[in-house]
This record gives structure tokens, sequence and C-alpha cells, in this order.
């Protein structure tokens, strides 16, 4: 089998979403299955569908276009606000999008009352964590505006923490993105049937409240794929957490020093690296490098350790074990490792088959899974 590749065990995923979906349910909270970290991959959010999300989430048009033509019966939801260049292609693909700009919103009403649609509109709130979103003293003005333009509908609200500036989604937020909710549909008369809490980064204030307010939704990519929560990375009772792997195979093996010899100057990367010296190492190199992974979130699943890593190797110190060239050696990936290796070209993904899977999905297996 080539390597490198990232083997994907769509049971394990399947299992996570339905726990998941279980869970956040028993509270009232609705569950959006985001895959931008599979790069919309049909096989996984066919999995997501069968297993009760009936709405599918993704910052590119590019992966949504992809899982419409591979026959996936969803909603879609454009995640990242979309590009004002690429308005009339978010109304053709998506029927939801977050959006923060009345610029924006404004283009997207126009072409879809060129197409005799509806575009279904989701006003994100600044509440902190200072990526997207409108500042709240100004909700009032954008909500109105929104409301005046007859091609797109206002269902709900939502926030986005923990995200770019660490901030928590806690109590606090969520009571407060609650008020905002109360204070719109009573200042102009609506009802918005989304209220979007966040992503797998609430967890925590999920299990630490009985009342959710009007908190009815999150979207969550990581917690499904990867079976924790993101504020501390720690394990969600009844996840799997490896549904993903990472396999690399050995391609030089040998006994050298750990310290480099020579006169030190810059490395590949323009750097002046330092190394301790522990005497004579195993040294193994892998064929795979920083063009197929973010090495440093791959974690070894034998007893070895990452020295360090180029472009097209990553070099581990292997003295406890037994190898021999051609052998494949095994990693977990975090999040950001499963993004980069997800859409490296290089990176062959292996799709574990399922026998309930629809037969276009079959036949998508069938093509060259290399292609992303
Ligand atoms: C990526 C993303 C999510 C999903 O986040 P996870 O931490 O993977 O659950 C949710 N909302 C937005 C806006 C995102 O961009």
């Amino acid at each position: 089998m080539p390597t490198p590749r990232i083997e994907i065990n769509i049971k394990k995923i399947a299992h996570n979403a339905k726990t998941l979906n279980r869970l956040y349910g028993s509270k009232g909270i609705d569950v959006i299955g985001v895959t931008k970290a599979v790069c919309g991959n049909p096989h996984v959010a066919a999995a997501l569908v069968k297993n009760g999300i009936s709405i599918l989430a993704d910052s590119r048009i590019a992966n949504i276009r992809r899982m419409r033509n591979e026959g996936i019966q969803a909603e879609f939801l454009l995640l990242r606000t979309p590009l004002l260049s690429q308005a009339e292609a978010v109304v053709k693909y998506a029927d939801i999008s977050l959006n923060s700009e009345l610029s924006v919103i404004k283009k997207l009403s126009k072409f879809a009352l060129m197409n005799n649609t509806k575009h279904k509109i989701i006003l994100m709130v600044e509440l902190g964590d200072l990526r997207e979103g409108v500042m709240p003293q100004n909700l009032d003005d954008s909500v109105k505006q929104i409301l005046a333009m007859k091609g797109v509908e206002l269902i709900g609200i939502g926030t986005n923490l923990a995200c770019f500036g660490g901030i928590k989604p806690d109590e606090e937020k969520m009571v407060y993105l609650s008020l905002i909710t109360k204070n719109i549909e009573e200042k102009f008369g609506i009802t918005l049937k989304i209220i979007s809490g966040g992503n797998s980064a609430n967890y925590n204030w999920f299990l630490s409240i009985t009342d959710v307010g009007r908190i009815n939704n999150l979207r969550l990519g990581e917690s499904i794929y990867l079976g924790c929560e993101s504020l501390h990375r720690k394990p969600i009772p009844g996840l799997y957490t490896d549904a993903f792997t990472f396999v690399a195979e050995v391609i030089e093996s040998k006994t050298k020093p750990s310290l480099p010899y020579g006169k030190i100057s810059q490395n590949a990367f323009g750097e002046i690296p330092e190394f301790k010296d522990y005497g004579k190492i195993k040294r193994t190199i892998l064929g795979v490098g920083l063009q197929d992974v973010l090495v440093s979130g791959l974690t070894p699943r034998k007893d070895f350790e990452i020295i360090g890593a180029s472009s097209d190797h990553i070099i581990i110190d292997t003295s406890r074990l037994e190898l021999s060239i051609g052998n494949e050696l095994e990693f977990d990936l975090n999040y950001g490792a499963l993004l980069s290796a997800m859409t490296s070209p290089y990176v062959l993904k292996k799709i574990e088959v399922n026998l309930w899977m629809p037969k276009s999905i079959a036949k998508a297996l069938n093509r060259n899974t290399a292609n992303i």
C-alpha cells in the first residue's frame, strides 16, 4: 500500500457523530457537521448524514460543491464569511452562509433574486474572540437592513469563540448570546430559528450547565473527528480518538551521532539549528515531510521520538525499536496535522469501505483516492 497515507476509519467517525448528536440533543442542541478538516470528503460526509446530522458545513465552496456532486443529501452551510467575488457561487452551492458584512449579504440577495430563490443567512456576532462577527452595538442596524433585502432570509445568529483569540465560550458569553437573540426578536417581531453558540470548544460549557438558554445549535468538527474538546484537547468519554491514522515508511535507518558535526550554518529553512549530544542513536528517516503533513502535529503510536523534519523527510530516534527499510510507522494526528494531510495531494486517503455506502460514493472510492 502506498505511503504516506492517511487511513480514515468511517465507522469510528460515525460512532462519534452519533454519540455527540445524542449528547447535545439531550439538552435541545442540534449538531452541524463541519467537513473542512476532511476537505468535504464524501465518505465522511455520508457517514455524518447517516448518523443524524442534517446540515453539513464547510469553509470552502469547492468542498461543498464536491459533496453536492457526489450526491450527499444534506443542507449545506458555508462557514467562512463569503468572499464578495464568490457571491454567485455561494448562492448556487450553499443553502445557508455565516455572514458579517452587509455588502456581501446584499450581493447574495441580488444573486438569489436572479435565481428565484432565497439564500439563508446566519448573522455572526462578535463576542470577543476577534475573528468574524458584527459588534453587538451594531446588530440592530444590520438586522434592519438584512430584513429589507428580498433575496435573503435571516434564519439565525451565531458566534465563534476559541478560534483566533482563544476566548472561552463560557456561561457569560452564552447567556449574552441568548439575550441578544431575545432583544432582536422583540425589537423586530421575528423568530430566529438557529442560535449557533460555537464549536467543539463549547463542550465544557455544555457539561457545566443545565439550562442552555436560547442556544440550540453547535458546529462541530474536531470533536467528531478526533474525539476531544478543543479548549484543553481532553478526550470526550465514549468517543474514539484514533479515527485517523497517519502512516509513513522507513527509507533509511542507521546508527549515527545525535550531534551534527562540522561547521554549523543555516539549515534548509534559514535557521541555525541547535542539538544536544546524546551519544550515538538509531536515526531513522521516514519518506514523508512538511509537504505532506504538519509534522509538529503528529504523535508516534510506538516508542520512538521525532527529532525533526524537512520538506520531504522526518528524522526520528528509533533506538528502542527494531526496524527494517520499508517498515511502516503509525501516528495520531492533531487538528492541524489532519487538515494538512487531507489537503496535501501527496497523501493517499485510504477509506474503509462501508456496506451501506450509496452507489455514487462507492464509485468515487474507485477513483484515485490520492486526488483530493
Ligand atoms: C472550523 C469552524 C468550526 C468547527 O470548529 P471545530 O473546533 O472543528 O469544532 C465552527 N465554526 C466555524 C465558523 C469554523 O470556521
